[in-house]
């Protein structure tokens, strides 16, 4: 009998963690200097020993990286950071590095990672660990370590391959150990190891783990506070952390559909489980209506952890609020469907581009490459929304307008990109770039693996053989649009519309409590 995702999680308990293979982790080991705990807190699945070695003798403090994990609670590479800190009697401190070329970003993402940032400056304050922001030319990794006299290096971990390349690099320059932890996932990503062709054949290995990984996380309270013993600079967040970034792209500005943070991210849960989650199966596919979490951005952003959602979703399923298949559907994709892409970005060099197609769905892309096509756009056309498809460019402006555009209109939306461009590669590419340029969720594993479902088949099955689409699913604007009320969503994302709708959101938000995300969190 197939599970839901709940049956596993009601006799969730805590495991040993098992032993990871690695030979750094190996080096460790044999290092009869390193102290027992630090040797176990290395030896998770969700560390990567990215430099052996014992902490440097004399070091002052733990230094935590942030990098993707933007969040100070829940964040289980600050709280390795933390328990290593304690075992060595040392403080830990925080260090985020803002550069001005971060791949594919532009003003609308630092706009909601600088909001964010602010939630961490609080959030760090009020657990006891330090919080150093830099910019170029103060931003050196290594500088700080050197400054601040580091034991030992932690860092989080992201799939993507600019930033992994980083990882390596520093890793081979440091003299200190520096290890990553896997934070932003359910399951750590190195217990598969591999990516899966299809959902259906990773589900069931993902919910074998839960019952060792979806249970509440320990508190983890620091022994020493960080109590700087010199004066260290950090950028002020009340500055415009972008000025002088000479060539960042400043076109996409920042939207107020959402405001950047833990705290947003906590209270927008919180709304989500109880007034929405109840009827998640039935709205879930129904653009037109607030259906959805919308956590997108946060979890991106790092904000908040996919961990504290499903237990937060688990508990309301407790009370009962909500029940076991609206439950079973939202973890699905929460841990299903994001889990499946990370581990495809992981393990797929090609994620963002049309060379990880789908055998099948190449072949018959390419025999289908010359059929003639009912409309071409260019990109520019796709991008300022002037189709002949009302639908499509709705939804195109919700995007570029709100920052997010809804689940269902983004598999309509990318379908359609492959049907009016040159060809598949073109597609997957303009794709790419509108996706990345205008989310605030974009440049995220989820967002190459829901083009490459969309448009080459991936983690998708053969179709039925069509004109341009050859074995690649299709979706028309017709049939999509008699599954929900496509008129209102059409005017919902009228022009006019968009501005008037912008102005209660800014008020909405205004409303966050000054509440911190100690007291979210707990709550
Ligand atoms: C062409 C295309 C492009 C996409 N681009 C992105 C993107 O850039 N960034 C992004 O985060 N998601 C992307 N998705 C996946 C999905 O559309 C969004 O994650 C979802 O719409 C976010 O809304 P939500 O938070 O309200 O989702 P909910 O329905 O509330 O789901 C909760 C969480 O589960 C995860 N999730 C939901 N659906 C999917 C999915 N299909 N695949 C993977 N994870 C999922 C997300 O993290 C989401 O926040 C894309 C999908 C497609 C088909």
């Amino acid at each position: 009998m197939e599970h839901g995702w709940g049956a596993t999680l009601l006799c969730a308990g805590r495991e040993e963690i098992r032993s990871y293979e690695s030979v750094e982790v190996r080096f460790i080991l044999d290092n009869s200097k390193i102290p027992e705990g630090l040797r176990r807190l290395a030896d998770q699945p969700r560390v990567t020993v990215r430099r052996g070695g014992a902490p440097l003798e004399g070091g002052r403090c733990v230094v935590y990286w942030m990098q993707r994990a933007m969040r100070i609670v829940d964040n289980p590479a600050l709280d390795v950071a933390i328990e290593a800190g304690n075992l060595l009697g040392l403080p830990v401190v925080v260090f985020f590095s803002v550069i001005p070329n971060y791949p594919h970003a532009n003003l609308r993402h630092y706009h909601f990672m600088a909001q964010g940032l602010r939630d961490v400056a609080e959030d760090a304050a009020e657990r006891g660990v330090g919080f150093v922001l830099r910019r170029p030319p103060d931003n050196s990794v290594e500088a700080f370590l050197a400054e601040v006299q580091a034991a030992l290096l932690i860092g989080d971990e992201n799939a993507a391959r600019e930033p992994e390349h980083w990882r390596k690099v520093l890793a081979r320059r440091l003299r200190l150990p520096y290890w990553t932890v896997d934070a932003d996932v359910v399951v750590p990503s190195a217990v598969f190891n591999r990516s899966f062709v299809l959902l259906h054949h990773l589900r069931p290995r993902l919910k074998a783990q839960l019952p060792k990984y979806l249970v509440p996380p320990e508190k983890i309270s620091p022994l020493i506070l960080w109590k700087p013993w010199r004066i260290l600079q950090s950028f002020s967040l009340t500055e415009d952390m972008t000025a002088g970034f000479k060539k960042l792209d400043r076109t996409a500005g920042p939207v107020d559909s959402f405001t950047g943070g833990t705290h947003a991210a906590l209270k927008r849960l919180r709304e989500f489980v109880n007034l929405e989650l109840a009827s998640y199966e039935e709205t879930r596919n129904h653009p037109e209506v607030r259906g959805t979490s919308r956590l997108s951005p946060y979890l991106h952003f790092g904000n908040i952890g996919p961990l504290t959602i499903a237990l937060a979703v688990e508990e309301t399923v407790k009370q009962g609020k909500a029940s076991a298949s609206a439950r079973d559907r939202f973890l699905d994709q929460l841990i299903g469907w994001r889990e499946l892409a990370v581990l495809f970005v992981r393990h797929e060099p090609n994620y963002d581009n049309w060379e990880c197609a789908a055998p099948w769905a190449r072949k018959t892309l390419v025999e289908h490459a010359g059929d003639p096509r009912p409309h071409r756009y260019s990109l520019k056309q796709l991008e300022q929304a002037e189709t002949a498809d009302e639908l499509w460019n709705a939804a195109q402006r919700e995007m570029v307008q709100t920052g997010w555009m809804h689940n269902y209109m983004r598999m309509y939306w990318a379908k359609k990109i492959l049907e009016w461009a040159p060809d598949p590669a073109k597609a997957f590419d303009w794709a790419v770039e509108l996706n990345d340029r205008y989310e605030l969720d974009g440049r995220d594993p989820n967002g190459y693996a829901g083009i490459a479902w969309a448009i080459v088949g991936r983690h998708d099955r053969p179709w039925f053989n069509r004109p341009v689409f050859g074995l690649v699913r299709t979706m028309s604007g017709a049939s999509t649009a008699k599954k929900f009320d496509a008129a209102r969503y059409i005017r919902q994302n009228s022009a006019e519309e968009r501005n008037r709708s912008s102005e209660a959101e800014r008020q909405r938000e205004s409303r966050l409590a000054s509440t911190t995300s100690m007291q979210l969190f707990r709550s």
